[in-house]
């Protein structure tokens, strides 16, 4: 692996035991720790390697003289939340959504955020010099457990909403957890928020027997049968690190993760008499509408969860979201939350007194098509400065935030390089859902040309 290219969009991210092994754990977070110092939270999700991966890295955490505290098995953002309140720094050990050979690590600063690029260039430095600061035997500090974190956060996601409006409706609710680490908190928050509760996949189990960890609409087929077959009012998807909900609707339509967005943002926009909101070039432009008419203001960064939170933190935002439907909400976690999310929607529905799909449907109207296509990483930077060159030429406005987006007169498309996977991803936006597609096609035939070459 070569310099520089350790850390993706968010940490490391790779198949276990092939370069994402013990050694390779302990070296990278002895590195991290040395520059950190003192308590750092660590814990993760379900996954069968996860608990190899962690026990090396809190050998490599005491070993530069760190105390380490364990959380256990927890959503991702229940780290964030406990570093931001009572730790230097957090470790979270996840691959979030991708397939079960995969797993990852996270580093979160003090406020709980994603670390900054400089940081990543610093612990990276120090990992290929082999370089942590190792203290002496009697400078070793130690570890503890707590697991009382799992229920704080569960308390503190209540006291955001209005538990007792939510309790009133009495909403029916089916539960996917994807056998993610929202097995721990997920189910015993709805209970609380006295729901009635049908959960599927609430069985923690690193090998995913129950569907893929990614909650998109075609790993989603049992749950949407369900919310269908038992009349729910709505049914509600984790990822494997439950940072990221998604929505199915009482008809049993998927919820893009756009769409809830654009709902809570409403909501929120409309509570606070405006406020600002920050998302990415990738979303879609009804948030841009929604923040016209609710005096709201809205800034884009790159995409990125950790580039969305920061910007919260140092503008004192008031939302942030991404359209894979993970929204951030800066007075909780500094990144996104999946129990909060549910909660705020569960809250919408029930003052509204209105069903999901109702909701939706008075939201503004874009059709959007997704599309994603294999390359290589190490051709990805050659083949997007060829597609930039190329899409200039043609006279069109463009947007080089992250990737390339165009603005076509139908709509957007945004070609990127997945900062995780061999990938390119491209997005489309427009009015109808045939331009849209057109519009993806054409930007995956531009990745195809250039990266056959
Ligand atoms: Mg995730």
């Amino acid at each position: 692996m070569s310099k520089r290219r350790l850390f993706g969009t968010f940490g490391v991210r790779r198949v276990a035991n092939e370069v994402l092994d013990p050694e390779f754990a302990s070296l990278l977070a002895g590195s991290f720790g040395s520059l950190v110092g003192r308590r750092i939270a660590v814990g993760g999700d379900t996954r069968t390697s996860t608990p190899m991966i962690k026990h090396a890295i809190i050998a490599g955490l005491l070993s530069v003289g760190c105390e380490v505290v364990d959380l256990g098995i927890l959503p991702t953002p229940a780290v964030q939340y406990a570093t931001r309140n009572y730790f230097d720094g957090g470790i979270i050990v996840t691959a979030s959504h991708n397939p079960p050979k995969y797993n990852g690590i996270k580093f979160v600063d003090e406020f709980g955020i994603g670390i900054s690029e400089d940081m990543d260039i610093g612990v990276e430095e120090l990992y290929f010099n082999k370089n942590p600061k190792r203290v002496s035997w009697d400078k070793i500090k130690k570890l503890y457990d707590n697991d009382t974190i799992i229920d704080e956060y569960i308390d503190e996601t209540i006291k955001r909403v209005d538990e007792e409006a939510i309790k009133k409706a009495k909403l029916k609710v089916v539960l996917d957890c994807g056998s993610g680490a929202g097995c721990f908190t997920a189910p015993y928050l709805f209970e609380k928020l006295g729901c009635e509760l049908i959960t599927l996949n609430a069985q923690p189990d690193g090998s995913f027997p129950g569907r893929d960890p990614e909650p998109i609409e075609e790993n989603l087929q049992d749950l949407i049968a369900m919310v269908k077959e038992l009349g729910a009012d709505v049914g509600i998807a984790h990822d494997g690190d439950a940072d990221r909900t998604i929505f199915i609707d009482e008809t049993g339509s998927f919820v893009p993760g756009d769409k809830t967005f654009a709902l809570v943002e409403k909501y929120m926009l409309k509570a606070n008499n405006g406020g600002l909101i920050v998302t990415t070039v990738a979303t879609s432009t009804a948030i841009y509408d929604i923040a016209e008419e609710y005096n709201g203001e809205v800034i884009a960064t790159a995409v990125g969860d950790l580039l969305v939170a920061r910007k919260l933190h140092d503008e004192d935002g008031l939302l942030g979201g991404e359209e894979n439907g993970g929204l951030i909400f800066p007075d909780f976690v500094y990144g996104r939350d999946a129990a909060l999310s549910a909660s705020k929607v569960l809250e919408i529905m029930a003052i509204e007194k209105t069903p999901l799909s109702k909701l939706i449907d008075e939201l503004p109207s874009y059709f959007t098509e997704k599309m994603k296509v294999q390359c290589d990483d190490d051709i990805k930077e050659e083949v997007l400065r060829k597609i930039s060159d190329e899409v200039s030429t043609l006279g069109f406005k463009v947007d080089t935030t992250d990737g390339v987006k165009i603005f076509k007169d139908e709509g957007w498309i945004i070609i990127r390089p997945s900062g995780t996977e061999p990938i390119f991803r491209c997005f489309a936006e427009s009015k109808s859902q045939k331009d849209a597609k057109e519009m993806a096609n054409w930007g995956i035939a531009l990745i195809e040309k250039y990266k056959g070459e």
